[in-house]
């Protein structure tokens, strides 16, 4: 169904209450936010400027101790309630990610999934993750080391607008379970998302002024909040990533960086062919191909390469490209014009080079502005765009290789490094691969899903893909500062008791260092 004759679902008094729920000073100029379906702008929201991202900050300071001094089981147990509101409010969360975002409703449901998973699992894992620990002292018995960790004050969130509820949210819930407080900034085409969000942590019991939501541009209200952060968390594009590590480095400040990724696919002989033509449909199409984690690379070894290609572009073919605010269509729009703009251009540069186009490499303006269709090609080579660029579309490349060591050594001739996955019958052969593969994440027999949601496992890019990671302990302890208590119980380590004289204490000290390296206690 074209996109005008198609209601929509999100309530148009719900956003205009969220929009004016953006706290600003003074009547800030407007930034229209569009339906991708249709085009249409739905509402605007206020470009906030720098002096209310500081104004928002400065709450959240003010707000951040109490928050950190409530028992952490409590703001486990507002996680909780939040978990259980994201489930219970999921049709309008569903509808209002669609409606800002154009992404067919499977896909924003599994943001819905993503959410109360990484809810789950921080708020379970918070207390141990906070847990002082005791490591080896300078001397054994001697001295008493402790380790605390202290949440570092506000945690500025800047998120893109591919996954509008789980990259508005995700990242902020350890950050608030390690008693932080958050200022997340959504990307100016779908703030919405993220106002819900809010509310609904509100809801749950998260103090207003510890969770807050600044919309705006990036150029000013993003940097004005890496500016004013205690630690940054960027989920977006490689090179907007640069700038926010330049301006967060220039003050010191502490921050991981989520980036683009060009992900390869490998499919080696022994592959069940089936499988990893689903894998590789999820893995292409998935959000139209707007997923950091998507495949634009696919290699799958010669003897298996005509029937895989045969069965992918058959597959590819039978998808359902629609809108829709009920499930069904299997693939959605682009975002917006830009967006489309750099899909097409890598097509038609890639079939001016050379490439052959199997399926897709149109858009469907028939469906709506900015719909294009799911692609594969062949014949794509080095000097082509989209051999290294991030597409970012539903576009995929298809290669053949004849020698396991060439599969890797094709999926690792990439500035990137965020996520690949394998495929073969043998998972012992599949990890050997996998650790030869420069990516964060690597997937055995499934796209991307098996490694982001092991949420207890951290993820990030390797490589231009990023810093840091999110998810598990070390996206938990990012948003804390490390302190260790040491207590010497008796003497000095590095000083000779009172009344020994120094060469007595020099000749001690390197017969207990002797004796250390042999004890299997003294590491
Ligand atoms: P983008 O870099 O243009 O924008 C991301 C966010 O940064 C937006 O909120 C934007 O307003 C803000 N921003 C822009 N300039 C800024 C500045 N100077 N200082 C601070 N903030 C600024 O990215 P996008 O187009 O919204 O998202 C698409 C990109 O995000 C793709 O490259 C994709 O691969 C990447 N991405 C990565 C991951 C991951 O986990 N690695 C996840 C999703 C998306």
């Amino acid at each position: 169904m074209a996109l005008s004759k198609l209601p929509a679902r999100a309530d148009s008094a719900a956003l205009s209450r969220l929009a004016s729920s953006v706290p600003t000073d003074e009547t800030r100029e407007e930034i229209p936010v569009e339906a991708p379906y249709s085009g249409i702008n739905i509402q605007t929201i206020p470009a906030s400027t720098s002096a209310d991202v500081s104004a928002a900050v400065e709450r959240a300071r003010e707000a951040q101790p109490a928050w950190a001094d409530r028992p952490v089981s409590e703001r486990a147990e507002a996680v909780l309630r939040f978990h259980d509101l994201v489930l219970d409010e999921r049709r309008e969360l569903l509808d209002v990610a669609q409606l800002e975002s154009g992404k067919a409703r499977i896909d924003a449901f599994e943001e819905i999934l993503d959410v109360a998973t990484t809810a789950r699992h921080y708020a379970h894992r918070a207390d141990e993750y906070l847990e002082p620990e005791r490591r080896k002292g300078a001397f054994p018995v001697l001295t008493d080391t402790r380790v605390y960790r202290h949440p570092v004050g506000v945690v500025g969130v800047i998120s893109p607008w591919n996954y509008p509820l789980t990259l508005s949210v995700t990242d902020a819930l350890p950050a608030l379970l390690a008693g932080n407080a958050v200022v997340v900034k959504p990307a100016e085409e779908t703030p919405f998302s993220a106002l819900l969000l809010r509310d609904l942590l509100r809801e749950a019991g998260v103090p207003n002024d510890s969770f807050q939501v600044v919309t705006g541009r990036g150029s000013e209200a993003g940097a004005a909040l890496v500016e004013e952060s205690d630690f940054v968390c960027f989920t977006g594009g490689t090179e907007t990533g640069r700038k926010v590590a330049e301006q967060a480095g220039a003050n010191l400040t502490d921050c991981s960086l989520e980036l683009g990724g060009k992900n390869p696919m490998v499919v080696l002989p022994d592959a069940d062919i089936g499988k990893a033509v689903s894998g590789a449909i999820q893995g292409c199409f998935t959000n139209a191909g707007q997923l950091c984690i998507a495949f634009e690379r696919l290699y799958v070894h010669e003897s298996i390469y005509d029937e895989f290609l045969d069965r992918l572009v058959r597959r590819t073919r039978g998808l359902d490209l629609s809108p829709g605010y009920d499930f069904g269509p299997d693939v959605g729009s682009l975002i917006g014009s830009d967006q489309l703009e750099t899909v097409e251009s890598h097509v038609e540069d890639a079939l001016s080079k050379g490439a052959d186009v199997l399926t897709g490499g149109r858009a469907r303006p028939d469906l709506g502005p900015y719909f294009f269709e799911p692609t594969v090609l062949t014949g794509v080579s080095d000097e082509m765009e989209l051999a290294r660029e991030e597409t970012f579309g539903p576009v995929v490349a298809v290669e053949s290789f004849d020698s396991v060591a060439d599969a890797i050594e094709l999926a690792n001739d990439s500035e990137y490094g965020l996520n690949a996955s394998v495929w073969t019958e043998d998972g012992d052969r599949g990890r050997k691969v996998a650790r030869q593969i420069e990516c964060g994440t690597v997937n055995i027999n499934d796209a991307y899903a098996a490694a982001w949601a092991s949420v207890d496992a951290p993820m990030g890019g390797m490589k231009d893909s990023g810093l840091g990671r999110r998810h598990g302990r070390e996206g938990f302890e990012k948003y804390t500062e490390a302190q260790t208590v040491a207590e010497q119980r008796a003497g000095s380590v590095t000083a000779p008791p009172e009344g020994v004289p120094d060469g007595w204490y020099a000749k001690a000290m390197l017969v207990s260092l002797r004796a250390m390296k042999r004890l299997p206690g003294v590491r």
